[in-house]
């Protein structure tokens, strides 16, 4: 099972903390050498070794860099002190990836993190790759796939709810289901082989109700997973609403108030916005990832132009679109045609600058929205929220807004167990599809290989899920989204 970058008889080090200064740098460890290796690298003050002091527990130390070229420092000849350092040990198998772990706690500066992990290098352990440590526990089974993937998940969460998601799968709630439908399933299997190696004496081992039944309730299980894959992968991923308008509507304003910071540049003169500017914003624990978009109008120059190429891209894939008016000016034909564009998305239009004297005709606005190439029937749902960037008024109605109209009312923050990845998804897809065919063989009361073949891709699928069934490939794909040291 051990891919490209596994090999779990080296000794692999990572700085485990984000780029940049903070308060303290973590520097880890994983693997055989890793005591041996540490204990040449930190002088523990109490006199002890690394490798005498019991596990799990921190002990204050100085960090060496032994130079091959003499330095004077305040260490001896040949060696540089690098910091004064918390360190610890956690033995096999009671640590993250189930090897032996230690981990230095040292002051965080981005050299000096930086200088401790080339000093462990340098005394014979190798560099990690991304997601490497995560991926050893997966390895040496302190945890299954899923709940792998979780860790990602709970690092990446921008809302509580997201984060209680992450933690449930974390917690093998996920992975439990899975592996309970998988038993299922495989219990079935047991019968049905059974009664296939019996064929000859014309002896029945199952009960072809009985199996319909399993079958189909394990079916129905899947395709509840699947319903509410909609929900998980917006807790995920957020929902992407894109701010378009034309140049000096306030679009730039309208983000930096949803995010209450000056994040996107503001400014009078038209255009400014050349390129995606993007944030995060939480409504009610839905995670929203915002872009301001380069203003809809005729390009001045090439990097214009390419900013508006994106910002048309982005537009797509968005699921909610924000057109921002400016109400103290009339409709423009700019507007009337970015909103009949729009006319199959789900989209707000936002009514800016009502601070000012109202000029725009809001009976115009109306009908726009209820035109369209759709019948009104079919029209994604759209609102109009009147709002002031620069005052502050109306936000709250549109975050409402944009609340209900993602239909993210429904979700139950205390329903932990979500899909909320497209891999999990597509694999009981897979699965939900094999078990069709395994329940509609079993109506037909067709020969068991027939049926034990679906059932045994079903049962392959679902423990792909868990990482019962896996390969290089796909370890490898879900590792390299990590980050270095995790
Ligand atoms: P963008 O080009 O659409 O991103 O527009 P900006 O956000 O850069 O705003 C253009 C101008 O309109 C700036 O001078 C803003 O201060 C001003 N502006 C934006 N929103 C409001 C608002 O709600 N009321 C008023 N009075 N001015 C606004």
């Amino acid at each position: 099972m051990n891919g490209v970058m596994g090999q779990l008889d080296d000794t692999i080090c990572a700085v485990a903390t984000p780029r940049g200064e903070g308060g303290i740098g973590v520097v880890r460890m994983s693997g055989e050498q890793a005591i041996p290796i540490a204990s040449r690298v930190v002088i523990l003050r109490s006199g002890c070794s690394l490798d005498q002091i019991p596990s799990h527990k921190l002990c204050l130390g100085d960090v060496f860099r032994h130079r091959d070229m003499p330095t004077v420092s305040q260490g001896n000849k040949g060696t540089v002190l690098l910091d004064e350092v918390l360190a610890v040990a956690m033995k096999a198998p009671h640590s993250y990836t189930g090897e032996d772990v230690v981990e230095i706690h040292c002051h965080g500066g981005s050299l000096v993190v930086h200088e401790i992990c080339q000093a462990l290098a340098s005394e014979g352990a190798r560099l990690a790759e991304p997601g490497e440590f995560t991926k050893r526990a997966f390895l040496n089974g302190r945890m299954d796939l899923s709940q792998a993937e979780a860790v990602l998940d709970t690092i990446q969460a921008t809302t509580v709810t997201s984060l209680q998601v992450a933690q449930g799968q974390l917690r093998g709630g996920l992975s439990k289901r899975v592996e309970d439908i998988r038993q299922e399933l495989i219990k079935a299997l047991a019968h049905l082989e059974a009664g296939m190696d019996f064929v000859e004496e014309d002896i029945q081992c199952f009960e072809w109700d009985e199996m319909e039944a399993t079958l189909r309730a394990t079916f129905q299980k899947i395709s509840r997973f699947l319903d509410r894959f909609e929900e998980g992968r917006i807790l995920r991923e957020g929902i992407l609403a894109a701010i378009i308008g034309r140049p000096n509507v306030g679009k730039s304003s309208l983000l930096n108030a949803l995010v209450q910071h000056d994040r996107a540049m503001v400014s009078s003169i038209p255009g400014t916005t050349r390129d995606i500017i993007e944030e995060w914003i939480n409504v009610e624990g839905i995670p929203f990832r915002l872009v301001d978009t380069a203003g809809f109008r005729t390009p001045e120059g090439l990097l214009e132009e390419e900013g508006i190429r994106r910002a048309k891209e982005m537009v797509a894939l968005a699921d909610l679109v924000f057109i921002v008016v400016d109400g103290s000016e009339e409709l423009t034909d700019q507007d009337k045609s970015l909103i009949q564009e729009q006319d199959q998305k789900k989209c707000v239009v936002i009514l800016n600058k009502v601070d000012l004297p109202l000029r725009i005709s809001l009976v115009e606005l109306d009908s726009l929205l209820t035109l369209g190439s759709l019948h009104p029937s079919c029209l994604p749902p759209r609102k109009i929220v009147k709002l002031s960037a620069k005052t502050g008024q109306g936000m709250d109605d549109l975050r409402r807004a944009i609340h209900d109209m993602c239909q993210v009312g429904q979700l139950e923050s205390s329903d932990s167990v979500l899909i909320t990845k497209l891999r999990h998804k597509i694999l009981l897809e897979q699965a939900r599809e094999a078990l069709g065919k395994s329940l509609s063989s079993v109506e037909q009361k067709m020969a068991g290989e027939c049926i034990a073949l679906d059932l045994r891709s079903a049962i392959e699928s679902l423990g792909e899920i868990t990482g019962e069934v896996s390969t290089d490939d796909v370890l490898d794909r879900i590792f390299k989204e990590f980050c270095i040291g995790k």
